[in-house]
């Protein structure tokens, strides 16, 4: 049997459910399938930076209110080099700041607006194909947690599926688009400790790259930077906190148990096609960046602001315009985060072939941007979000 709804969404990560509350408050019904359970969305650590438009989005659409109570507000961050401090002021440069809430919690509160209005959310669904995409009446064939096979009708389907997306290939290709590797990754730890520093750490030293991040006032995040290939589990906990300890000197980290640790490849993607026909990608699905400018999650919100406005005007008033104009006006922030995130990436981290000669540049480039008011306030610009189409 076929189901039928204006706009179908594979994926509730926050691209996927931020869309589907826009269209809700617009008054457009949608239906969003996702591979995995409610437990595993709601627990699993990923990003936790939200940029000060991520956070209005949030909270003035009633998606939460928790961001500004749980979340806590950082006016800068800190770069660490050469034996050296250096904080870069947010507020006093730019005016705007960013929230420590991870994105689990932005989840549990999507999922929450999502059930309390009504909406339609079925969780252990996985799309296997799209169909008719050069129609106006593109298709998802989906297998439910049962087996049996669910097919979505939509005027349009979005994929909000994340990097392994099944989306896209119906765009024309699942590898297709722009794409680098780096030779290195980060080693991330939450532990049980109070914060070791007030505000984000980001420290590249002589030992590599490590970020000293905060969660709450008893767990913490903190990652360093470490070969793609390694073995999660191949250090003790001690081992970890000497590494740490060995690469934010001037700081004294508060220990305490390890309780998850990963590694996380860095890659940057931008897709080849954004949309064809009626099937359009969001978020991870269209783009990804290495973590260090704190871009993942803040990009997919943004291509959502947009699409949500491309798929009022369509399903509303029938006009396409702002759905064609989609893939470049997301492109046009897409490829500034891009940048930034490249740029933070290669600033900081340590190159397993780099000589002395790139490690002194490296140090000039950091020096460029800390003792310059300019050089700070683009960090700032870009650290803290571009203004939102909205
Ligand atoms: C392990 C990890 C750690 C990260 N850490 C950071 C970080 O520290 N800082 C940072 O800024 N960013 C980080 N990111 C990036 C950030 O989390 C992502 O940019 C963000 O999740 C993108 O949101 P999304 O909704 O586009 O995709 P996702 O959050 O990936 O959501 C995609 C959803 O689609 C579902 N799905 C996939 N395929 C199917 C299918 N065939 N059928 C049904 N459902 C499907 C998935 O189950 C998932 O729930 C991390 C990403 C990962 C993977």
């Amino acid at each position: 049997m076929t189901e039928r709804t204006s706009v179908a969404i594979v994926g509730a990560g926050p691209a996927g459910l931020l869309l589907a509350h826009l269209l809700d408050i617009a008054g457009i019904d949608s239906i969003v399938i996702d591979q995995r359970s409610r437990e595993e969305i709601e627990t699993t650590i990923r990003a936790g930076i939200l940029e000060q438009g991520t956070v209005e989005v949030l909270t003035d659409t009633g998606a939460s209110d928790r961001v500004r109570t749980v979340g806590q507000r950082h006016d800068g961050i800190e770069l660490r080099f050469d034996g050296e401090g250096h904080r870069i002021d947010f507020a006093a440069t730019v005016g705007r700041g960013v929230w420590l809430y991870p994105q689990h919690e932005v989840l549990k509160d999507l999922i929450a607006a999502r059930l309390a209005a009504g909406q339609d959310l079925r969780l252990g669904v996985t799309a296997d194909s799209v169909e008719g995409v050069d129609t106006d009446r593109p298709r998802v064939i989906a297998t439910g947690s049962d087996g049996e096979r669910i097919e979505i009708e939509a005027d349009v389907v979005v994929g909000a599926d994340g990097s392994r997306s099944v989306v896209r290939r119906a765009l024309g290709g699942s590898s297709s688009g722009h794409f680098r590797e780096y030779p290195f990754a980060w080693f991330g730890v939450l532990c049980e400790a109070p914060p070791s520093s007030e505000e984000l750490i980001y420290s590249s030293s002589p030992e590599g790259f490590a970020l000293i991040s905060q969660r709450s006032a008893t767990v913490q995040r903190m990652y360093f930077q470490c070969d793609p290939e390694e073995d999660p589990e191949r250090f003790s906990e001690r081992q970890l906190w000497d590494i740490l300890q060995a690469r934010v000197p001037g700081t004294t980290l508060k220990e305490g148990h390890i309780f998850q640790r990963d590694v996380l490849r860095f890659r940057s993607f931008v897709a080849h096609e954004l949309r064809r026909g009626r099937a359009v990608l969001v978020g991870d699905a269209a783009h990804t960046v290495p973590p260090t400018g704190a871009k993942g999650m803040n990009l997919a919100v943004a291509d959502v602001v947009l699409l949500a406005e491309a798929l009022r005007a369509l399903v509303r008033e029938k006009g396409e315009r702002l759905l064609d104009a989609y893939p470049e006006r997301a492109l046009s922030r897409i490829w500034k985060a891009q940048h930034f995130s490249w740029w933070m990436t290669s600033m900081l981290h340590t190159s397993p072939e780099a000589t002395d000669f790139d490690r002194r540049r490296q140090v000039g480039e950091l020096r460029s941007v800390v003792e310059s008011e300019h050089g700070r306030a683009y960090l700032a610009e870009a650290y803290t979000g571009w203004p939102l189409a909205r």
